[in-house]
């Protein structure tokens, strides 16, 4: 019988060719058949956009091809499930000594750096190569999104490369080994495979604050692995001594290495980002549209968020069979909330200004009791923005625009207020204003 993993593998054969090429290199390429219970065939995808994106544009064709190659009738559910980095030879439980090519995708040579992680990468890269000698241990910490995971798993796969033999865990996974451990009477196997390995990788620590067993069961296996040089690599989402949470001890042992911050992308870095994955996933994209991204992007400080604007674009262009536009960009991201980075810049003054502008027309005419299609519309988004944006009253925005009464500001604002959920040049152009003002 074929496990679960191979026939996924015949499923994607069967859909590469049913679906067009960036999609499948965008949507389906790092999927993997997970198991199959009863008439659920669990699909793992890299992150919660694929899922969702597969969910909702993908499943019934999925389906249909899996059926097909089964011979039976299969629901498909997709399952987050990042690749991880499992290399721990004669380790009994699921891990596994990975082939160096299904190692991971996050690799060294695909981490794009920048001044916000240099430090980072450079130790992690020296970590790698020779575990144990440089920096022990490594806290890589930072907010989510920023790259510690790639750089942790870069590490696993590189020394697992080099001979070593690596264990890598998330946090989780430490705590419900080491109870199961306890609760099995084999707390000599817990140890055994913690203890006697050249890297022990642990991510997101900050999962272990309020588990004070836990905590000393690290606090033992990291004095055991220092004593011996051999290499801990952790990861958290702040300095080991901002948890506060987390025994002073462990902290103090946690801090005594080399401690590496992973910081919000710059606006060259995301540009570099977005360029380095257009290209990864061999993409042609003009270079005003990554700039488009990469400004829209500027509250989101998340290199994911940052790649899945990217693919949010990307699906949009393959939708309509063309290359992203910058229009399509525009189009594709309108959803994407935007934090008000200077809530300042938002004046009824500012508004009228930047509304006149998109319109080109002067701002005088929108005071002016002018009727035309084109200077009616353009009032009514001054009136949607100003209120929206600022706290100014109904009948200081009817002033505003050459004394108009309350009731038609009111109206105009409730008319946007529906255009902007339906009407996508409209929700566009509020969109492109409201982006011009923040600039
Ligand atoms: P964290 O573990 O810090 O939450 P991840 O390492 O999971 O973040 O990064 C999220 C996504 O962003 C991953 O797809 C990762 O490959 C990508 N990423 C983050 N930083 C970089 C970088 N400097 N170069 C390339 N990809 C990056
Ligand atoms: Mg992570």
């Amino acid at each position: 019988m074929r496990t679960a993993k191979e026939t996924w593998d015949a499923c994607k054969g069967a859909l590469q060719v049913q679906v067009s090429k960036s999609n499948f290199e965008t949507w389906l390429k790092d999927t993997e058949g997970i198991n199959c219970q009863g008439k659920r065939f669990v699909v793992g995808t890299p992150s919660t956009f694929a899922k969702e994106w597969l969910e909702k544009r993908l499943r019934s064709l999925v389906v249909k091809v899996l059926m097909g190659i089964t011979g039976q009738e299969l629901d498909v559910q997709f399952q987050v499930c990042p690749s991880q980095v499992l290399a721990h030879p004669g380790s009994d439980s699921a891990q596994r000594r990975p082939s160096p090519s299904s190692i991971s995708r996050y690799t060294f040579s695909n981490f794009v750096v920048g001044d916000s992680n240099r430090l980072a990468y450079a130790a992690s890269l020296g970590v790698a190569e020779e575990p144990g000698h440089h920096y022990n241990p490594l806290f890589i910490h930072g907010g989510s999104g920023l790259g510690k995971t790639h750089l942790a798993q870069a590490i696993g796969g590189e020394a697992a490369d080099n001979g070593f033999q690596v264990v890598y865990v998330s946090s989780e996974q430490f705590t419900n080994e080491f109870i199961t451990s306890i609760r099995e009477k084999k707390t000599e196997e817990f140890r055994g495979k913690f203890r006697n390995t050249d890297v022990l990788i642990i991510e997101d620590i900050q999962f272990m604050v309020g588990k004070p067993q836990t905590q000393e069961t690290l606090f033992h296996t990291f004095n055991a692995l220092h004593d011996t040089s051999r290499q801990l690599v952790l990861t958290g989402d702040r300095h080991p001594k901002a948890m506060t949470a987390i025994e002073p001890s462990l902290s103090s042992r946690l801090s005594c290495g080399l401690v590496a911050q992973v910081q919000p992308p710059d606006g060259q870095m995301r540009l570099a980002l977005l360029r380095a994955r257009a290209e990864e996933q061999q993409m042609l994209i003009d270079e005003a549209v990554f700039e488009f991204i990469a400004q829209r992007c500027v509250d989101t400080a998340n290199v994911r968020e940052l790649e899945g604007a990217l693919n949010t674009v990307v699906a949009h262009a393959n939708l309509f069979n063309q290359r992203p536009t910058m229009e399509m960009a525009e189009q594709a991201l309108l959803g994407m909330p935007v934090v008000d980075a200077r809530p300042a810049t938002f004046t009824p003054a500012s508004i009228l200004k930047a509304v006149a502008d998109h319109f080109q027309v002067a701002p005088e005419s929108l005071k002016s009791r002018r009727r035309d299609r084109r200077l009616t519309l353009a009032r009514q988004i001054v009136v949607y923005l100003v209120r929206e944006k600022t706290n100014c009253p109904l009948h200081d925005i009817g002033k505003l625009l050459g004394g108009r009464d309350h009731s038609t500001i009111l109206r105009s604002y409730h008319k946007i207020a529906t255009m902007v959920n339906t009407d996508t040049t409209v929700r566009g152009k509020v969109n492109h204003i409201a982006t011009a003002l923040r600039a």
